[in-house]
C-alpha cells in the first residue's frame, strides 16, 4: 500500500514551515526565532483538568480587550497567531477557487497555511523599501479574499506605511479582508492600526503573546477584527484550542502587573537593539543593518553563509535569510540578552 498516493496531492507536494526548532542546530545562543531571551516563572491556579477548558477563555478575552482598546466580542484567542492565519484562510477561502496575497520577503506562515489548504497564493513582492507595491497588488486582487500584511514586517523589521494600508483598506473594500500582523507592534506600540477597527468592516489585526510578553511556548494570540468576522472565526476553530494551563497563564500575563512587566522588557531590548544596531555596523564584514522596530534586526554581510557557519559551528544560530526575494546575503538576530548579542559581535567583529 502506498500511503504516500493516499495523502492529499498539495500535502505531498508541501515543504513545511521551517520553523527554527525544525532546522536544529547544537546550539547555546538561539537567536533565530526572535523569541525573548529570558523565561518569567508562572503559577499555575487551575488545578481541574479533569474538565475541559473553556473555547475562549473569558478572562484571557476580556483582559486582551481591555488591553487592546476594543470590545470582547471583537476578539477571538488562538493557539499563537499561527492558527489565527490559517482559521481566516478556513473561514473565508474556498480550496482551489479563492486566493490569498502577501508580499515577500515576509513571515513564512501565509504560505505554507494556504498552500497547507489547497488555496491559491498571490505573490506580489514589496518594493526596494519594503513598502506596499500597491498598483501590482491592484492587478492581482481578482479572487483574492485576503491579503496579509506584516506590519512591523517580519524579517525586514519595516513598518508599512498607515497611508497605504489604508488605501489598500479602501481598494478591497467589498472584496477581501486586509490583515495585518502586529506580531511585534509592542515595540512599536503607536504604530498599531488596531484603533482603524470601527472604521474599517475588512480590517482584521493579529496579535500574540509569543514577543515582547514572552510567552512563545505558551503558544497564545489572537484576531482582532469586528463581531461579524470573529463570530465567523469562531465557527471554524477547535472545539478546545487552548488547554486550560495557557488560559491560566495568559490570563496573569495580561494582568496589569503582566503587562507593565512586558513594558519594562520592551523598553529594554529596545535600547539594546538600537546599541547592537551601532556594534554590528561597525564590523567591517558587515554592509548593511536596517532599521528595525521589532525585537530582531536584519543586516548584510559581505559573506553572510560563512559567517553564519561560523557563527552556527559556535553554537551561536542566527536565521539565515538568503532564500527570501531581495535578501541576498541577509542574517536576521533576535536581541538576545547583553551577553547573548555580545557573543554575536566578539565573532563578527574578528571575522
Ligand atoms: N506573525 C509573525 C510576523 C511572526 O513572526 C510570528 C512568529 N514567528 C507569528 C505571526 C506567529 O506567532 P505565534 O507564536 O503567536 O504563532
Amino acid at each position: 500500500m502506498n500511503i504516500q498516493n493516499l495523502a492529499r496531492e498539495n500535502v505531498r507536494l508541501l515543504t513545511p514551515y521551517q520553523s527554527a526548532r525544525r532546522i536544529g542546530g547544537n546550539g547555546s545562543v538561539w537567536l533565530n526565532a526572535n523569541e525573548y531571551p529570558e523565561a518569567t516563572a508562572y503559577q499555575l491556579t487551575e488545578q481541574n483538568l479533569n474538565r475541559y477548558p473553556e473555547c475562549q477563555p473569558v478572562q484571557v478575552i476580556q483582559r486582551y480587550a481591555a488591553y487592546a482598546g476594543i470590545k470582547p466580542e471583537q476578539l477571538i484567542v488562538s493557539r499563537g497567531a499561527d492558527e489565527s492565519i490559517e482559521l481566516l484562510m478556513r473561514a473565508f477561502c474556498e480550496p482551489n477557487k479563492d486566493a490569498v496575497l502577501y508580499c515577500p520577503p515576509t513571515y513564512g506562515m501565509y504560505s505554507v497555511s494556504a498552500e497547507t489548504l489547497g488555496i491559491e497564493r498571490r505573490i506580489v513582492n514589496s518594493k526596494k523599501d519594503w513598502q506596499l507595491d500597491l498598483p501590482a497588488i491592484k492587478e492581482a486582487l481578482n479572487g483574492v479574499k485576503l491579503v496579509y500584511v506584516c506590519s512591523p514586517n517580519n524579517p525586514t523589521g519595516n513598518l508599512i506605511n498607515p497611508d497605504d494600508i489604508r488605501e489598500l483598506l479602501a481598494m478591497t473594500a467589498g472584496r477581501a479582508l486586509v490583515v495585518v500582523d502586529e506580531a511585534y507592534i509592542e515595540f512599536c506600540p503607536k504604530a498599531s492600526v488596531v484603533s482603524w477597527l470601527s472604521q474599517y468592516p475588512n480590517l482584521v489585526v493579529l496579535r500574540t503573546l509569543s514577543k515582547a510578553f514572552a510567552l512563545a511556548g505558551l503558544r497564545c494570540g489572537f484576531a482582532l477584527a469586528s463581531e461579524e468576522i470573529i463570530n465567523l472565526l469562531l465557527k471554524v476553530i477547535a472545539p478546545y484550542p487552548l488547554s486550560t494551563p495557557v488560559a491560566d497563564i495568559a490570563a496573569q500575563a495580561l494582568s496589569d502587573q503582566g503587562i507593565a512587566t512586558m513594558r519594562q522588557r520592551v523598553i529594554e531590548l529596545n535600547a539594546r537593539r538600537d546599541q547592537l544596531i551601532k556594534t554590528l555596523s561597525a564590523c567591517t564584514c558587515v554592509t548593511d543593518v536596517y532599521p528595525s522596530e521589532t525585537n530582531y534586526l536584519l543586516f548584510k554581510l559581505t559573506d553572510s553563509e560563512a559567517a553564519f557557519k561560523t557563527l552556527w559551528d559556535q553554537g551561536i544560530i542566527l536565521r539565515d535569510q538568503n532564500k527570501q526575494p531581495g535578501l541576498k546575503g541577509c542574517l536576521r538576530i533576535s536581541i538576545g540578552t547583553q551577553a547573548e548579542c555580545d557573543a554575536v559581535t566578539d565573532v563578527l567583529q574578528t571575522f
